[in-house]
């Protein structure tokens, strides 16, 4: 096969052969084709786009390109959930436990923050002694033990989608539909589930920020789920501000406690229970979503969830004491508030994305993979959109260990507000549920 012939193939808006897709992935993956190549192939891709069965052969090569877990040995239906990725977005930190304690078990594989979106890895490793990598056996067991577990992927698991997410990035061609759908979808399906709830952003801090480009790729990832026998549901949220009122590592832990304490900002708690109530639909515990939304608020309010976190957190090496002693959480040395304009008013919008980047300079955050990143920094929101203000009112708090990286943070905050004399209108958080 010739390299040149595809992408010149691909390039005139032709259809490319199973043959020839798996071909570029097994080549590419074993370091046999050059990423000049790969990226001319990657742009012909944005320019011409993949149909439907393109994009299925696509998932199907990355899925296959390394390791495939099998879950089997895990009783019971097994229900993952992916975000596509946001700002304050620790939904996943509650929702495990929820579903877990409704009986649902949940093997968890995670990723880390990368730009100015965070990562539930990252966000896990703020709690002292949790361990994110361990071995499969080990995770297996966990998972029939206490119902739940989260770790980071293995270098070993979809290594392809690896090698062409690092290229995406620095080709500009991430804001491709079927490109993010096959990376996403490759990975969950090599990670062994047997059904899929998937919450699609949408909003100026998500990859789609419009609902009928978030709407297009949540029905493609839900066709790709379903092509390959998992029962897969999407639901579309709003990410035009960021979800909750903390946005960090450390602090986002924390948030996520106080919400299964049932004292969680209003937002989160809202998706964290309609996502729970999804899974625990598709995990075949409910006959409906909304029963599925009962059971989970059930758990939360007898605080089973709570103590299903707590275990969680003990069963991968943690203090579980972290449920009630927030100083155990990294702590910052350094804090400064963000005061709003003299105009008295209301918060008529708050970029998402802008905040996502204030926390990322404050140095939550990390520019590079390889970057350190300091897990006490972070933001607090006071207000969100629609609150009202007062004149020279506090609108955030941004902390952290470094004081120039703070001082940047919180430049860059002040930024993300919108203050207005006309009351906004309220968006609500689920935009929409694709089947
Ligand atoms: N998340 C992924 O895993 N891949 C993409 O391409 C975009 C978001």
């Amino acid at each position: 096969m010739n390299m040149v012939s595809i992408i010149e193939k691909k390039k005139q808006g032709e259809t490319l052969s199973q043959e020839e897709i798996k071909y570029v992935i097994q080549e590419y993956t074993q370091d046999c084709l050059p990423d000049y190549q790969i990226s001319a192939w990657l742009m012909a891709i944005w320019f011409q786009g993949m149909n439907r069965q393109e994009t299925h052969w696509l998932t199907d090569a990355m899925r296959f390109s390394g390791d495939v877990v099998d879950l089997a040995a895990i009783h019971g239906i097994k229900v993952d959930k992916h975000s596509t990725g946001g700002v304050g977005d620790k939904t996943s930190l509650i929702v495990g436990p929820l579903v877990a304690a409704a009986g649902i078990p949940v093997a968890k594989m995670s990723g880390r923050g990368l730009g100015f979106t965070g990562g539930t890895i990252d966000k896990l490793e703020a709690i002292p002694g949790v361990q994110t990598s361990l071995p499969e056996e080990e995770f297996i067991a966990l998972v029939n033990r206490i119902g739940l577990s989260i770790i980071g992927q293995t270098a070993h698991i979809t290594p392809a989608d690896k090698k062409l997410y690092a290229l995406r990035d620095v080709t500009a061609t991430i804001d491709n539909t079927s490109l993010i759908a096959s990376s996403i979808m490759s990975k969950k399906l090599a990670s062994g589930s047997d059904a899929i709830v998937l919450d699609v952003k949408c909003g100026n801090g998500a990859f789609m920020e419009k609902l009928e480009d978030a709407v297009k790729l949540a029905e493609m990832l839900v066709e790709l789920g379903k092509d390959a026998g998992k029962n897969t549901v999407a639901l579309i949220t709003d990410m035009n501000q960021p979800l909750g009122n903390a946005v960090g590592n450390g602090n986002e832990v924390w948030e996520a406690i106080q919400t299964l304490k049932g004292e969680g900002p209003g937002d989160l708690t809202e998706l964290a229970l309609t996502l729970a109530g999804m899974m625990i639909f598709v995990g075949e515990k409910a006959k409906t979503p909304e029963e599925g939304t009962l059971l989970a608020k059930k758990m939360l309010k007898n605080g089973e969830a709570l103590k299903k976190f707590r275990e969680f957190v003990e069963g991968q090496g943690g203090s579980g004491q972290v449920v009630e002693d927030s100083s155990l959480l990294p702590q910052p040395a350094y804090f400064i508030q963000v005061k709003g304009p003299f105009i008295k008013g209301y918060v008529t919008g708050l970029s998402a994305r802008q905040i996502g980047i204030a926390s990322q300079m404050a140095g939550a955050g990390r520019v590079t993979k390889e970057e350190e990143i300091d897990l006490a920094a972070g933001i607090r929101l006071l207000k969100k959109v629609g609150d009202s203000h007062q004149p020279g009112e506090l609108l955030a708090e941004v902390f952290g260990n470094h004081p120039d990286k703070v001082k940047q943070g919180a430049l860059e905050a002040e930024k993300a507000f919108a203050i207005g004399t006309k009351a906004p209108k309220k968006t609500p958080i689920i935009l929409e549920i694709i089947t």
